[in-house]
């Protein structure tokens, strides 16, 4: 055990099962451990670091604003975030933006607008939201309670009230909920991530679309994980032609900075008024200044690019022995293993020099948009050469 895997293990909370490697660098689309070796990263920190390591202009961006200035709070104005909240709107057709740090509190704040939303048009009383088994919406009290999988309701009850779970790509399971009278909205992925890297149906999504304009209801969409260009679009549900409420993001937005994003569209812009909602930390310059890179690099030319390079690496898995299917959209992959189990391959994988993720029991692979292909190549070699060994 090396000395920071001791101290981890004496100090900090034992919340995760690490993987026995301590990364001290990263470059391009690589990280580096403490012997100096290289490992092809095909998981980007969990989707976050977008536009790889050391990106040369989000480097700049953020030093720049470190060396001006870092922080100042939201009683006074800074100039990343509304640059950053135009941009945003600008890519989403949305109206406004509230930052926030992390995926879990961009969806805290997606539920407080729906729940002041239909307070506000409904009154008292409808305040549920409809969210899909299987999903996965963050580990604070109310996000957990919105994450449709058991596993996350141990521990830690009494859960936040209100959040009912319907199966996904079952429409007329969702319409039964909606007839009850209480509801406020229906909140999903359109890839759930970490339930295995599951694409909705299209002709789901235009149901629930159509759904949620008949019953009155916002359609709220989690974006943190399928966002900032990862399915091959700036954002996921652009594929399907919907036009949601509010949409939350975080993770590659922040590429390697904590930021999380709550959009509001034409029928919730104005719902948070001065006194509903904040953050010390929300639309801190540091952070937005990265961010702006991210949201101005992830132009259409990577957007294709990033369709393209998915395509590749389906090609490369497609009738690779023990491969028994892949899932996802874009740079957003699940890979379904026939007899060998996901935590295996992905310890065999980090052996050889390529770190990947799993859900549920898919691999999942989320690499740099960045990626190139001859990474791709390399990287599809060590993996299928695992699960065909
Ligand atoms: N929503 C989705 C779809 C996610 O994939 C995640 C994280 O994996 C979250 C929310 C929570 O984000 P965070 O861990 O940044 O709070």
């Amino acid at each position: 055990m090396s000395d920071i895997e001791a101290l981890d293990a004496l100090y900090c909370a034992h919340t995760y099962n690490r993987a026995p490697v301590v990364f001290v660098k990263g470059e391009g689309n690589c990280l580096f451990d403490e012997t100096g070796r290289e490992y092809l990263d095909f998981g980007s920190g969990i989707g976050v670091m977008s536009l790889g390591y050391a990106y040369p202009e989000w480097l700049a961006a953020v030093t720049a604003q470190a060396q001006t200035l870092a922080h100042a709070s939201n009683l006074f104005y800074t100039s990343p975030a509304p640059k950053l909240a135009k941009k945003l709107c600008e890519l989403s057709a949305m109206k406004r933006v509230f930052f926030s740090n992390s995926g879990a509190e961009a969806n805290e704040c997606m539920i407080k607008v729906a729940r002041k939303w239909a307070l506000d048009r409904k009154g008292a009383g409808h305040h549920t939201i409809v969210t899909l088994q299987n999903s996965f919406h963050g580990r604070t009290i109310a996000t957990v309670s919105a994450t449709g999988q058991e596993v996350f309701h141990r521990d830690f009850a009494p859960f936040t009230e209100g959040f009912v779970y319907t199966p996904a790509n079952e429409l007329s399971a969702l319409e039964e909920a909606l007839r009850h009278d209480t509801c406020a909205a229906v909140m999903l992925e359109i890839v759930q991530g970490e339930g295995g890297v599951c694409a909705l149906d299209e002709r789901y999504l235009t149901g629930v679309s159509e759904l949620c304009a008949r019953y009155d209801v916002l359609l709220l969409i989690d974006e943190v994980q399928t966002g900032n260009g990862r399915t091959g679009t700036y954002f996921a549900y652009e594929q399907f032609g919907l036009k949601p409420d509010v949409v939350s993001t975080a993770k590659g937005l922040g590429a390697g900075l904590p930021i999380g994003a709550t959009l509001m569209g034409e029928k919730t812009a104005d719902t948070l008024t001065p006194g509903t909602h904040g953050s010390t930390f929300g639309g801190n310059p540091l952070a937005c200044a990265g961010a702006l890179v991210v949201a101005n690099t992830v132009d259409d030319a990577l957007l294709r690019s990033v369709t393209k390079k998915g395509e590749r690496i389906r090609a490369a898995l497609s009738g690779v022995p023990g491969v028994k299917g892949v899932s996802g959209l874009g740079l957003m992959v699940g890979v379904d293993l026939g007899e060998k189990k996901a935590p295996d391959v992905k310890a065999a994988c980090l052996e050889k020099g390529l770190v990947v993720l799993t859900a549920k029991e898919r691999i999942r692979l989320l690499p740099p948009l960045t990626v190139t292909e001859d990474e791709i190549d390399r990287a599809m070699t060590i993996l299928t050469s695992v699960i065909a060994a």
